[in-house]
């Protein structure tokens, strides 16, 4: 669909997008996960072609043209109560890029926030720089519990999130194991030090058990396998829910924690002194103009990361 170049307001960039990434929750989205109805995608990686004419002026925005960028999905207000308290993340008139207020990156071009911009190290190629965003969402489970560098970690769920996560989890130097019933995806962690399940072979119990099922019965598996007093990291996000009986958690003393978005700059770094096999994560690259193909091949059981490429 053609639409209007967009001009960018004051503090905001005009960002050529080169490379998306298609993700689960778009297509969670389209099954009504958020009632969002503009342009999808919040992976991505971009040259910045424009600032506001009040910024073009001034000298910051002139280092940023011709750069290429990542971006922080996160818009927040800065003035609610939940903003107030530094809470942004969960600012009560939050836009997100792709998902809610703000059209996301399958297109052409995107308007975003220059305080939302990373730059991204040369050594990265835009195939490693479109992860840095689920990437960033792994390195939050670090963000948000203590991990105690001999806790032995199990990730459930061999999708797109949890291949990431087992990967960024290894380069944190900690003991990882991943579940999943993909031979075929696990294998994409052949060589990294990450030891793999199938659903049957795994016994004993996790320190921390890291929920990248993508289903919402993934949680009570996880429960199932952590020890008790233990901490389940609970990264999925579904459109359908589930009723099932939460006493084993008290009884356990089993902590539930829920995690989404993440910091980019150690996500950038860890991508830069890591070489992680995520080429290997690459199903295919479709043209912007085959994005409905592209949507649909994503959909498809067991495929891993569909990009749209722009150039
Ligand atoms: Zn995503
Ligand atoms: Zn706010």
């Amino acid at each position: 669909m053609e639409r209007p170049l967009p001009r960018p307001g004051v503090d905001e960039v005009l960002v050529k997008i080169k490379m998306a990434g298609i993700c689960s929750t778009d297509l969670e989205i389209m099954k009504g996960y958020l009632p969002f109805e503009g342009i999808l995608g919040h992976e991505f990686v971009g040259t910045v072609v424009q600032g506001s004419e009040k910024e073009c002026r001034e000298e910051g925005l002139e280092k940023l043209i011709g750069r290429r960028v990542v971006a922080s999905i996160n818009l927040p207000c800065y003035s609610c109560a939940a903003c107030k308290k530094g809470l942004y993340n969960h600012c009560f008139k939050i836009k997100t890029l792709g998902m809610r207020d703000k059209d996301g990156a399958f297109a052409e071009y995107l308007i975003i926030k220059q305080e939302n911009l990373y730059l991204v190290p040369e050594t990265l190629d835009d195939r490693e720089a479109v992860f840095v965003e689920p990437i960033a969402a792994a390195v939050e489970i670090a963000e948000k519990i203590h991990i105690k560098p001999t806790a032995r970690v199990l990730i459930l769920g061999d999708g797109k999130l949890g291949l990431i996560t087992a990967m960024v989890l290894m380069a944190l130097g900690l003991d990882v194991g991943i579940i999943g019933r993909h031979a075929d995806k696990l294998k994409v962690l052949d060589g990294q030090d990450i030891r793999t399940y199938l659903p049957e072979e795994f016994e004993g119990m996790a320190d921390i058990l890291v929920d990248c099922s993508g289903n919402s019965s993934g949680l009570k598996m996880a429960m199932d396998m952590v020890r008790p007093e233990g901490k389940v990291v609970l990264k999925t996000t579904v459109a359908d829910s589930q009723a099932f009986n939460l006493s084993s958690v008290a009884v356990n003393e089993i902590s539930i924690i829920g995690s989404r978005c993440g910091p980019f700059d150690p996500a950038l770094r860890l991508l830069k002194r890591n070489d992680l096999p995520l080429n290997r994560m690459i199903d295919s690259v479709y043209k912007l103009e085959d994005g409905v193909q592209a949507m649909e091949r994503a959909a498809q059981q067991g495929v891993l990361k569909v990009l749209l490429d722009m150039e």
